[in-house]
Parts: structure tokens; sequence; C-alpha cells
């Protein structure tokens, strides 16, 4: 599997006349050989150049951690004495073009340049972004199994069983985190909590604010858990449920909301251009009134990363082909007052959109 995607990257290389690749910091290096390097100050760098088998610069400190997979990758560990962009240089030959990372410390980029001088540099994504996207069969067993994960969480809460009223956005929030790791996932990487007004904030930070009677919560919540490979793919769902019976008002905006998401997972056929999706839902929106509201984009890519390639936004012309894997989730807000987002993470196949995502779309109202 990670020499199949070795592969793949080398052919990308060779149609970019790109000599060497770089990953260091990010989601690139656990996709191409399944280890995933410590965001710290020293320096971890896979080089992999178009022939032979490519080099896991390490700390030796961090051995330890790698899953080792002889034939797929070698290791050259160095010292606290010793200097890993010297030792980097060296192995990427004379390579006059290279990718590195996008997420990699400008300050071994800097360093680099200065010992590298006849060698361009371009971001790793424009090689392994179109890559990353197009899910594999274990890839999209992975977001599966993860997607049914939050499943289950969004149906005790729109069951009532996670308690609301008198707790504060940050209680329940930490209720979410820990209940992601108890159905499997290994990392929480976020449980956004918003009631009442701050449900028209589409990334609010959960905070001291008590949920009361009679308004909506709306929860955005998602992590990793690992895959087949030893990789971590991630979850990413949206419900909202109103405390007590919702005005006539919110359930209008709420009907419209779950028919422009069901349009825009409708449109999400292969080869439909992204933003054809974007604007199947939006067309929803704005003929009911709701258009100056939806102020984002209607979704993201979703693999190694929780926002990756492609996104589903205007302007991106990208047709989707099978495997690729994103999120539709259109939102509502009015601000000072409330709001609403329904998100599910799909998968184009041959035969038409899957989501991954099947808890109850309808507003959940719970007691008070
Ligand atoms: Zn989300
Ligand atoms: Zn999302
Ligand atoms: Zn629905």
């Amino acid at each position: 599997m990670f020499d199949d995607r070795i592969a793949r990257a080398r052919a990308v290389m060779e149609a970019n006349d790109v000599d060497v690749l770089l990953l260091s910091v990010g989601a690139d290096l656990p996709y191409l050989i399944g280890y995933e390097a410590m965001p710290l100050e020293r320096l971890t760098m896979l080089v992999l150049r178009r022939d032979g088998t490519p080099t896991l610069v390490i700390p030796k400190l961090e051995a330890p951690r790698v899953v080792e997979r002889p034939g797929v990758f070698d290791i050259a560990t160095w010292t606290e004495t010793e200097d890993p962009v010297a030792l980097v240089a060296k192995l990427m030959g004379n390579a006059l073009a290279a990718a590195i990372g996008d997420t990699t410390w400008a300050r071994f980029l800097v360093d680099l340049l200065a010992r590298t001088p006849g060698t361009s540099y371009r971001r790793a994504s424009t090689i392994i972004g179109p890559l990353r996207a197009v899910k594999d069969a274990v890839e999209i067993d992975a977001l599966r199994r993860v997607g049914a994960a939050v499943d289950r969480i969004a149906a005790e809460l729109q069951a009532g069983h996670i308690p609301l009223v008198g707790r504060t956005e940050a209680e329940v929030s930490a209720e979410l985190g820990a209940r992601m790791l108890a159905e499997g996932h290994h990392r929480v990487n976020f449980a956004i909590v918003a009631a009442g007004e701050n449900a028209a904030s589409p990334h609010h930070e959960a905070g001291h604010r008590v949920i009361r009677d009679g308004e909506v919560v709306l929860c955005d919540f998602g992590g990793s858990m690992l895959g087949a490979d030893g990789v971590g793919y991630c979850s990413d769902i949206t419900r909202c449920v109103h405390v007590g019976e919702p005005s006539n008002e919110f359930a209008d905006l709420y009907a419209v909301l779950h028919e422009a998401q069901a349009a825009s997972v409708r449109a999400a056929t292969v080869g439909t251009p992204c933003e054809d999706i974007d604007a199947a839902g939006r067309r929803v929106i704005e003929a009911a009134g709701y258009g100056e509201y939806f102020i984002h984009r209607t979704g993201h890519g979703i693999g190694v990363e929780a926002h990756e390639d492609p996104y589903i936004v205007a302007g991106n012309t990208t047709p989707l082909a099978p495997g690729h894997a994103f999120s539709i989730e259109p939102g509502i807000y009015i601000p000072g007052r409330f709001g609403a987002r329904l998100e599910d993470i799909v998968v184009a196949t041959d035969a038409g959109p899957e989501a991954l995502n099947n808890a109850v779309h309808a507003l959940a109202v719970v007691d008070g």
C-alpha cells in the first residue's frame, strides 16, 4: 500500500520535473510512509528521490517511535551535535527541482535554501494534494468507520441522552470529546458547541455560556481514528438540536437548510465540477431568501487532514472523481439571533454519492 502511494507520487514528480520530494511536519508524510513527524524544533524529513529507497532523516531520540518498513524507506538518524540540514542536502544529490511539504517549519527551508543554491523549490501540495484527494479502498473503509462512530454520538445527542440545559457549551464540548475517544478515535480535533445566538458564528469556540431552554444547540465535532494502514483518518459531523419546540421562524430556516444540504449531496456525482455542488445547495437557500446568511463554502475534502482537497466552493472547476471524499455543510446564520448548519461526509462513487454520515437529518427536538 505505501509502495503503491510512493509509486504514484513518483509518477506525478516525473510529470512535473520534480527531482526530489521533501516531507516533514504535516499529513503528507504519514500518508506516504505511515509515520507522523513530531511538530517540534528538531528536524524530521523524508527525502524521496525519483528512484532508490527514500530516506527518513530523524532525530536519534525519536527513532524508537518509527514503525520500520524495510524496503519502503531507510532511516538516517542524527544526534544532538549533528546538522540535519546538511544531511538532507547531501541526500538530495544535485536536485534541480525540489517539492517541499507546505507545513515544513520555515527555519529548515531557509537553511536548505542557503545549502542548496542550485535547487528551485515548490510546494509539495502540488504533487501530493491530488493524490491524497482520491481515496483508495483502505482509506474509504477508514472514513466509513470513523463516520459511523460520530454518527452514534450524534444519535445520542438527538435522543436527548447528552444533557444540555444548565450546562456550559464547554462542558458539552468536553463530553463530545470524551465520547469520541470512547468510540475509538485516538485524537479529538475539535468539538464546537454553540448555543442560541452563538450558533450564528460558524467557528464559535465553546465557552462558559450556559445552555437554556428554548434555544438551538449546534454541535460540530470530529477527530482522527487509525485506519488499517496505521494512519489516522478524520471524522467531521454537524447536527443541531433544539431544546423545546422551535419557533416557526427557526423551523422554516432549518427546513430550507435541510433541503439545501440534500440538494448538494444529490449533485455530488462523478464528473460534476466542485463548484456546481456548492451552487446546488446555495440556490435553494437563495430562493428562500436566506442567501446573504450562507457565508461560507459548502465543504472541504477530508482524509488524513480534517480540511484538504477538494474544496466545494465557487471557482473550483475540478470535476469530482471516484474516491473524492468531502463534507457537504451548508449553514444559515442570522447574526445576534441563531444559526444552523447540517454536515455529512460524502464519497463520490461511480454508483453515485455515498454519505458516510447517516444520523437523522431532521431537526431533533429534546426536552428542556
Ligand atoms: Zn464540521
Ligand atoms: Zn467540516
Ligand atoms: Zn436529510
